[in-house]
This record gives C-alpha cells, sequence and structure tokens, in this order.
C-alpha cells in the first residue's frame, strides 16, 4: 500500500487513481495524514480491502510531503563507508545522529529555495514509525516500521560546518531542505527492504548510486541503537544516512545551481523532483 498527501488530505495511492481515506471509510479515519498513526494497524486493515481506482485521478506533481509533522525527526550522518571517506572521517563505531527540524519537511515535487550557493544533495531512504518502540532487539525493529520513503537530506555546507563544532542540525534544516515521499509505501510492498538500490541525479546526471545493503548500521540497528537512548513515537522519522558522491565530497566541490532539478530516487519506493530556485534579490 501507498499512502500520501493529496489536496492536504490522507488518500490511499494507485498509478493513477488516489482514494481520499476519509471519506471512504465513513470518517473512521482522519483527513489529516499526520493523524494516521493514531491507529495505524487498524487503517492498513482497511485499506487493503480498497481499491485506489474507485479515487479520483492525479498527478504526481499534484502530491504533497505525506507527513508534515512528525513527532521526531532523526537523521543519520556518515552512514556509508566512502560517504565517511569522502568526508574525511573515519568510519564512526556508533551512529552519528542529529535532527531535521519538522519545518525543513516538503513535497516530493516542491520547488526549493537556495539560500546560498553552497548547498549540497544527499539522497537518503526515510524510514517511518508506525508504534512506540523502546530498547527494541535489531531482530524485533522492521516490526515497528509502517513503510518507507524517500528523502533528500539538503544541507547548507557553510552554515553546518561554521563554528568549532559542525551544526548538522541547523545546516541541514532550511525550509525546503527535506523533500520526502512521494508516499510511505508499506513494507509487504517492497521485495528486500534492506538492499535497495538508491540514486541521486542532478539534470540527469547521476551524482549518487549505491545500495541500501552498503550502510554501516542497518535500518535495524538504527531502530536498535537509538531506541536505547530515546524512545521512538508512532510517526517518527529516520533519514537513514546519504551514500558516496555528495557535492562537498568532491573536487572541486559542487552544489546545487538555480535552476537545476534535483530526482532523488529508491527503486521500488518511488522518485522526488525538486526544482532549486534562487533566494529573492529583494529583502
Ligand atoms: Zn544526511
Amino acid at each position: 500500500m501507498r499512502f500520501g498527501r493529496l489536496n492536504d488530505r490522507l488518500v490511499l495511492l494507485g498509478e493513477t487513481h488516489a482514494l481520499d481515506v476519509h471519506k471512504m471509510s465513513g470518517g473512521r479515519f482522519a483527513a489529516d495524514p499526520d493523524l494516521a498513526f493514531e491507529d495505524w494497524d487498524s487503517l492498513v486493515d482497511w485499506a487493503q480491502d480498497q481499491s485506489p481506482d474507485d479515487g479520483i485521478e492525479y498527478a504526481a506533481e499534484q502530491l504533497g510531503a505525506p507527513f508534515l509533522r512528525p513527532p521526531q525527526i532523526f537523521a543519520i550522518g556518515l552512514n556509508y563507508v566512502d560517504h565517511a571517506k569522502e568526508s574525511g572521517v573515519t568510519v564512526p563505531s556508533s551512529p552519528t545522529v542529529f535532527t531535521k527540524f519538522a519545518t525543513c519537511l516538503t513535497g516530493p515535487y516542491s520547488e526549493v529555495v537556495l539560500p546560498t550557493d553552497g548547498v549540497d544533495w544527499e539522497v537518503e531512504l526515510v524510514v517511518v514509525l508506525k508504534k512506540q518502540a523502546e530498547r527494541v532487539s535489531v531482530e524485533d525493529a522492521w516490526s515497528y516500521v509502517a513503510g518507507l520513503m524517500v528523502g533528500q537530506d539538503l544541507s547548507e555546507r557553510a552554515t553546518q560546518l561554521a563554528g568549532p563544532v559542525p551544526q548538522f542540525s541547523l545546516g541541514k534544516s532550511f525550509p525546503g531542505f527535506g523533500p520526502i515521499g512521494p508516499a510511505l509505501v508499506t513494507l509487504d510492498e517492497v521485495e528486500s527492504p534492506d538492499d535497495l538500490a538508491i540514486t541521486c541525479s542532478l539534470d540527469g546526471e547521476v551524482l549518487q548510486a549505491a545500495r541500501t545493503s552498503q550502510m554501516v548500521f542497518s535500518v535495524p540497528e538504527l531502530i536498535s541503537r537509538i531506541s536505547h537512548i530515546c524512545p521512538l513515537l508512532p510517526g517518527d522519522l529516520i533519514f537513514t544516512g546519504t551514500p558516496p558522491g555528495v557535492g562537498m565530497g568532491r573536487d572541486p566541490k559542487r552544489y546545487l545551481p538555480a535552476g537545476g532539478t534535483l530526482t532523488s530516487e529508491i527503486k521500488g519506493i518511488g522518485k522526488l523532483v525538486n526544482t532549486m530556485t534562487a533566494a529573492s534579490v529583494a529583502s
């Protein structure tokens, strides 16, 4: 199943048609996608018997961010060996964890205003939690996951690297710096959730191409380790880290140009197509 946001309402998505969950359930489930986790298991049970073809036709470009107010957002740095290397640091022995503040979340086809000419790309697998997870084992961790999305962890490197220690959370939280979607894809739709092809391209030029099986800390390990410190809550997002090929690691360094179109894709999950625009000169 694929759940998304259309006209700011929770929908069950097919290829061409989208079913309004609130209307078609006779008001049993909320229209607001951010309330989907109040009764997630019942929602999934109900959705199993529905056909998106009974809904309205839509175009992918109309979809919004599946979620805009997750209780918590975790993001992982340096979670692919060659990305740690290109960042000039050793491979971490425990996950490097920061947050992206929720105000940065935006849709799969949104335009992103570039605050500076130093904005970098980071395609990532995003995990969505369906129930509270506290001190869960690696073996049980997938059973806490509602589904997967594609995400971009856009990063303004000057802000991130200002000061004596990095400001990961602020440098990665300008408005529009968290495109997610295009839908939450439930795990039954994903053949090998631990081994997905993940790519990012700019105007058709492939910049990142890897497999999620190359993560230093796998999705179950991340859930287990984080949940031994912070309880994870229904609706929480985990940005699981980016593979190598970011602009900062290149010689010369490269950043996103105004007018550029960034495509972030995970096979079997979907793609984000975000166009970069220059900040308005007027102030
Ligand atoms: Zn990242």
